[in-house]
């Protein structure tokens, strides 16, 4: 399938974890999260970034382990998808770049779903447990997953995350199911968590041109959510511009415009996220 983790630059890398669930680590002292690499400067920081761009050098190796990887991925997604499935419960995966909204969002979401759809939330950052508090007393189910404690501080939620946080989750309990995603345009979209539907929150703040530049992400995805619309008349943010982006990568997917901060448009991103509950 071709599915391997490509950087700007040609190069391929790794998606491993140190965490108990999950030892596809390759040998090699310390290691952590393969993106947290890049963001240090000392030497094993070093080593582990020239590791990790070093991928050509072993193509074959390498490209079998990020086989196994995706392999083991799946399996456990298909998992997490018949447990949900069992217990009646939708999953929809809500995936964006960090500060576009997600958590703003769901707050509207939960609040308004309250007293009719059981929701549970699936709440994934690398640190913190900020937006999970935040979702707090709105009558929905919340677990947190922090990559940053187990899983190397990953940048994306995998499945073996997402089984782990489904152990906090009483499913009987529940109708629909919202994986919040680490704030990234980029490998979120890689990884199947067992969710039945994928979306995006994408705020116009972040201009008309990323369709084009994370069309992996964009492609991944049956609904745009076009967030902060409540900004429009202080930007210059094409709306036919990116929609015709959009389009380029993926036809089919739906396009709600909607402002969290002032409810404006939340109507329609309900009525996506709960048609399925209906049938
Ligand atoms: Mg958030
Ligand atoms: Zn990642």
């Amino acid at each position: 399938m071709g599915r391997f983790h490509r950087h700007d630059d040609g190069t391929v890398h790794s998606h491993d974890h140190d965490g108990p669930d999950h030892a596809h680590t390759e040998p090699g002292p310390g290691r952590r999260g393969r993106h947290a690499a890049a963001a240090t400067t000392d030497a094993q920081g070093l080593a582990e970034l020239i590791g990790d761009h070093g991928g050509y050098k072993t193509g074959r190796e390498r490209i079998e382990i990020l086989q196994d990887i995706y392999a083991e991925n799946d399996e456990l997604a298909a998992a997490n998808r018949a447990a949900l499935d069992a217990a009646g419960v939708h999953a929809v995966n809500l995936m964006s770049s960090p500060g576009s909204g997600k958590t703003a969002l769901l707050a509207r979401t939960l609040a308004a779903l309250e007293g009719s759809v059981r929701v549970a939330v699936i709440e994934g950052d690398i640190e913190t447990p900020l937006d999970a508090e935040r979702l707090g007393g709105m009558g929905a189910q919340i677990s947190l997953l922090n990559t940053g404690d187990g899983f190397g501080g990953e940048c994306h939620l995998d499945a073996p995350m997402v089984a782990q946080a489904l152990r906090g989750l009483d499913l009987d309990a529940a109708d629909l199911l919202v994986v919040e995603n680490v704030g990234n345009l980029v490998c979120p979209a890689e990884f199947d968590v067992g969710e039945h539907r994928k979306a995006m929150v994408y705020a116009i703040t972040e201009g008309e041109d990323k369709p084009l530049k994370y069309p992996v992400m964009f492609r991944s995805v049956s609904a745009v959510v076009v967030n902060k619309m409540d900004l429009a008349p202080h930007l210059d943010f094409d709306m036919d511009l990116f929609r015709a982006n959009l389009t380029a990568v993926n036809p089919d997917a739906q396009v709600i415009e909607v402002s969290a901060r002032t409810g404006d448009g939340v109507e329609a991103w309900l009525a996506w996220l709960t048609a399925p509950l209906a049938s």
